[in-house]
């Protein structure tokens, strides 16, 4: 999932002109009012999309066929939020109070592709056999999966990467398959904290410019860009 020519797009430059998945309006007093409401240049926004199911096995048959995106990161990343806010419903995922209980593949159809959530991971009060359970559900799917054709990997942006988080990255090196890296709660970080912040963890991670999204769930920054890489990976692989 290549995402080049992003620079100016990934700065947050959207976000200002009241353009970001909000509509905002002026009350008497000048006061801004920003209602959510569906943002027309995110195109996951005006798909129609469907729960398939949840399922424990990495090679379940899901019918049909289509091309799968995963999305996968450590716990409390903020995943859930990131898929509500990708395709405009707040309630679609579950935004989780205890993180780390779920150890299933969560399937979303969309036209011509799903999206896949698969359970987090560095869970720090997981049990040794729910750490096994976990990675042979994740690798297996990485690894093995026929129709996944992108990753999108998601790290907050305010830490350095963990062991699990390195992990995960041999692990996605070594499926070659795609994948996007997302910075999450990019809204936590200060308009020029951010880009400093975001190129010390790009280069912890060796990732080029190119191969980071900048989110934030909360101010919508980066949310319809990430969603136009998803449409674009999913029909790519589709054509
Ligand atoms: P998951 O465990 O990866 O699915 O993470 P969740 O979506 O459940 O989010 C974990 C916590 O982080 C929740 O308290 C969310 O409200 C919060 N969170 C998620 N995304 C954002 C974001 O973009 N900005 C801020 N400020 N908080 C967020």
């Amino acid at each position: 999932m290549r995402t080049g020519g992003r620079t100016d797009r990934r700065t947050g430059s959207r976000e200002e002109g009241g353009n970001d998945g909000t509509r905002e309006r002026r009350g008497a007093q000048g006061a801004p009012f920003v209602h959510p409401g569906p943002d027309p240049s995110n195109p996951l926004h005006t798909l129609p999309i469907q729960f398939v199911g949840s399922f424990p096995e990495a090679l379940v048959r899901v019918d049909p066929e289509l091309p799968e995106i995963a999305f996968i990161g450590r716990s409390n990343v903020g995943k859930s939020s990131l898929l509500n806010a990708l395709v405009g419903r707040p309630g679609l995922a579950r935004v989780s109070g205890s993180p780390g209980k779920t150890t299933l593949l969560n399937f979303y159809r969309l036209p011509g592709f799903y999206l896949v959530d698969l359970p987090g991971y560095g869970f720090a009060r997981a049990s040794k056999g729910a750490r096994a359970g976990y990675r042979k559900l994740v690798t297996g799917y990485l690894r093995t999966r026929p129709s996944l054709v992108g990753i999108v990997w998601l790290l907050d942006i305010r830490h350095q990467p963990s062991a699990d988080d390195l992990d995960m990255q041999k692990l996605l090196a070594e499926s070659g398959r795609p994948v996007l890296a997302v910075f999450t709660k990019a809204d936590k970080l200060t308009r020029s904290g951010l880009p400093v912040r975001a190129n010390e963890l790009a280069e912890a991670l060796g990732l080029q410019q190119d191969q980071i999204q900048l989110t934030s769930s909360e101010s919508k920054l980066g949310i319809s860009e990430l969603a136009t890489s998803i449409v674009a990976a999913a029909v790519q692989e589709d054509s």
